[in-house]
C-alpha cells in the first residue's frame, strides 16, 4: 500500500476550485526575471509550479518577467530554459511580459479613461513623503486631479520620449488613506530610457511590477498565481487592478520561500559573489545556483525529492543544507557507478608479483547487477591510501600494519611485510605479499580479513585533480549578520587536490557521477581535457559536519 500524502494547502484550494466548477482545468507559471541564473530557491518554486500542472492534469507557463530593461539579459534568459529543463520540466508556452507591452499600455490608457490613473510631476521624494506612514494616511499629489484628456496627451508625450527619466510617473487612483501602503497610489508606469533585451528601443516607458504581473497572468488566463510570501501585501493591488480592468481573474497565492543555511539566496547577493571573483562563475560548483549544483553533480531527481520533502509552508524558516545532501546522496547511492581514485597516496609493492606483468580484475559496477562489470588492470607496485596504513597500529585498527591482512578491492588478499622511510621518518613505501588463492572471483583460501582497501595500478592510474568543495559561508545566516554578507565567505571552501584515479575513468563524460569508494561522490567538471581529468567532489559519503558537531 502506498501511502497518502497530505494536500497542501495550495492542493487543497485548487482541488476545491475543480470540485465546485470553477475551472476546469488549471495553469500555472513559473515567471522569473532574468536578471541573474536560478538558484534552489527558483527550484522550489519551479518544482511546485510544474508539479502542480502535471499533477492535475493542466498546464504551465515559462514566462520571463522581463519589465527592467536595465537588469535583463539574453544570456540569463538561455540559462533559465537550461536549468527548467534540465530540471525535468516542460512548459506549455515560453512568453515574456515584453510581449505584452502594448496590451499593458492600453491597460493604462483604460484606466486613464475611467479615471482611475493620473500622470504625476512630483518627484521621487516628493511621492514618498505624500505617501504617509503605516500610521499616518498619505496626502493627494497636486496632480491628482488632472482630467482624462491633460491625462491621455502627457502619458502619450511619455511614451513618446519628450521627457527625461523620473520627471513624470503615471499612477493609479486608488486610496491615499489605505491602510495597505501599496494601495495609496501605486506608481504603475515609469521613464526608462534604456535599451531592452527583446524589444530594444522601442519603449521609453515600462510598467512597475504590479502593473505587469498580475495583468500577464490574466492575459495568459493563469488560473492560480504562485508567488512567495512577500508578495502577500501586493495581493490587494493585483486584484484591484484586475477587478477594475476587467479581465481574467487570475488568483495569487502566497507560499514561503525556501531559505538555506550556510549560503545566500538573492541573485542581487550571488551576482556579486561572481563579479566581485570570490566563486569562478555563475555555475561554480559552490554557488546554490541549479547551474552550480548540476556542475558538482547533484542530480535534478534529487534536487525533486528535495523541494518535494521540504514541502510547502506558509512561514519563513531556515532549511538545513544537510537535507539537500541527504537526498542527494540517496540518489547517487543508487545510480553512480563504483570506482577506485586514491586521494592521498603511498606505493604498496606486491612483492611476490611478477614483474612487469599485470593481470585484469573484474570490478562490479555498482550495488546493483544490472550496472555491470568492467576490469581493472593489477600490477605489481599500486597506490593505496596513506590512512590505511600504520606502521603502529592503533586499537581497533584492522588495515595495513606490518603482519596484518587485508583484501585489495575486487583483487587479491595481501599481507604486509614493511615499509620504506625517508631520512625524516615519513613512510615512503609499503611492502606486502599477495596470496593467489584468493582473488575475489574465485576465492579458495579460507582467510578472513576485517578490512577491504581500495588501490590503483601505479602502472596503469591517470593522473586527476580533484576539487574537494566545502560550505560557501562559516555562518549559517550571512545574510542576517552585521555587515557585509561577504564578510563571512568560507575562504577554504575550495580545496584542490591531485589523485590517482583507475585508468577506466580516462573515458568518463562530463556530468557522469561516480562513487570513488569510501570516499564520497565525484563527477567529471567540464574544465577538463584529454589529458587533464578534473574531478569535483558532489558529495561526502558522509556527514563530515554532523560529526564534528557532535564532538562539539
Ligand atoms: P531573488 O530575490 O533571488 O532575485 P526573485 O524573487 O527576485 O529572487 P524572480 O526571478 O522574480 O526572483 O523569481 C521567479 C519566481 O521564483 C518567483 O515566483 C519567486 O517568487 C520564486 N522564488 C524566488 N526565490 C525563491 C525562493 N527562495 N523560494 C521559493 N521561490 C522563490
Ligand atoms: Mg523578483
Amino acid at each position: 500500500m502506498t501511502e497518502e500524502k497530505s494536500l497542501n494547502f495550495i492542493e487543497e484550494i485548487i482541488e476545491e476550485d475543480l470540485k465546485n466548477g470553477k475551472y476546469t482545468s488549471i495553469l500555472t507559471r513559473f515567471p522569473p526575471e532574468p536578471n541573474g541564473y536560478l538558484h534552489i530557491g527558483h527550484a522550489k518554486s519551479i518544482c511546485l509550479n510544474f508539479g502542480l500542472g502535471l499533477k492535475y492534469g493542466g498546464k504551465t507557463n515559462l514566462r520571463f518577467d522581463d519589465t527592467n530593461p536595465t537588469k535583463e539579459e539574453t544570456e540569463y534568459v538561455d540559462s533559465i530554459k537550461e536549468d527548467v529543463q534540465w530540471l525535468g520540466f516542460n512548459w506549455a508556452h515560453e512568453l515574456y511580459a515584453s510581449d505584452y507591452f502594448d496590451q499593458l499600455y492600453n491597460y493604462a490608457v483604460t484606466l486613464i479613461k475611467k479615471e482611475l490613473a493620473y500622470i504625476d510631476d512630483s518627484t521621487a521624494e516628493e511621492i514618498a513623503t505624500m505617501k504617509g506612514s503605516p500610521t499616518q494616511p498619505g496626502i493627494a499629489s497636486p496632480y491628482r486631479s488632472r482630467s482624462v484628456e491633460e491625462n491621455l496627451r502627457l502619458f502619450a508625450e511619455m511614451k513618446d520620449g519628450k521627457y527625461r527619466d523620473g520627471e513624470k510617473v503615471l499612477r493609479a487612483k486608488v486610496d491615499m488613506a489605505a491602510p495597505n501602503m501599496h494601495m495609496r497610489d501605486p506608481i504603475i508606469y515609469r521613464i526608462k530610457h534604456a535599451h531592452h533585451h527583446r524589444t530594444g528601443d522601442a519603449w521609453c516607458i515600462y510598467p512597475m511590477y504590479d502593473f505587469a504581473h498580475g495583468q500577464s497572468d490574466s492575459i495568459e488566463k493563469i488560473t492560480h498565481s504562485i508567488c512567495t510570501l512577500e508578495f502577500i501585501p501586493h495581493r490587494e493591488l493585483y486584484d484591484w487592478l484586475i477587478e477594475k480592468l476587467e479581465i481574467f481573474p487570475s488568483k495569487q497565492y502566497e507560499f514561503a520561500r525556501l531559505n538555506m543555511n550556510y549560503t545566500v539566496m538573492s541573485k542581487r547577493k550571488l551576482l556579486q559573489l561572481v563579479e566581485e571573483k570570490h566563486v569562478s562563475s555563475w555555475d561554480d560548483p559552490r554557488m546554490p545556483t541549479i547551474s552550480g549544483m548540476r556542475r558538482r553533480g547533484y542530480t535534478a531527481e534529487s534536487i525533486r525529492n528535495f523541494c518535494d520533502r521540504i514541502g510547502v509552508a506558509k512561514r519563513e524558516n531556515l532549511i538545513d543544507l544537510g537535507l539537500l545532501e541527504f537526498c542527494v546522496r540517496e540518489d547517487l547511492n543508487k545510480k553512480a557507478m563504483r570506482v577506485m581514485a586514491v586521494l592521498d597516496p603511498v606505493k604498496l609493492v606486491i612483492t611476490n608479483f611478477p614483474d612487469n606483468e599485470s593481470e585484469q580484475l573484474t570490478v562490479e559496477n555498482g550495488p546493483d547487477e544490472s550496472m555491470g562489470s568492467r576490469t581493472v588492470p593489477l600490477s605489481k607496485e599500486v597506490w593505496i591510501e596513506r590512512e590505511d596504513f600504520m606502521e603502529v597500529p592503533a586499537k581497533k585498527y584492522f588495515r595495513l600494519y606490518p603482519g596484518n591482512m587485508v583484501r585489495l578491492k575486487s583483487a587479491y588478499i595481501v599481507q604486509c611485510t614493511g615499509c620504506t622511510k625517508d631520512a625524516e621518518g615519513n613512510i615512503t613505501e609499503i611492502q606486502c605479499t599477495y596470496i593467489p588463492e584468493s582473488r575475489s572471483s574465485s576465492d579458495t583460501s579460507n582467510i578472513n580479513v576485517k578490512a577491504t582497501i581500495h588501490w590503483v595500478s601505479a602502472a596503469h592510474a591517470a593522473n586527476a585533480e580533484i576539487r574537494l568543495y566545502d560550505r560557501l559561508f562559516k555562518v549559517e545566516n550571512p545574510a542576517d549578520e552585521d555587515g557585509d554578507f561577504k564578510d563571512y565567505i568560507n575562504e577554504d571552501s575550495l580545496q584542490t587536490i591531485p589523485a590517482y584515479v583507475e585508468p577506466s575513468l580516462k573515458n568518463a563524460a562530463v556530468g557522469a557521477n561516480y562513487q570513488f569508494l569510501r570516499k564520497g561522490y565525484f563527477c567529471l567538471d567540464k574544465d577538463s581535457t584529454a589529458d587533464r581529468l578534473i574531478f569535483n567532489r558532489t558529495v561526502t559519503l558522509k556527514d563530515a559536519w554532523a560529526k564534528e558537531i557532535k564532538k562539539g
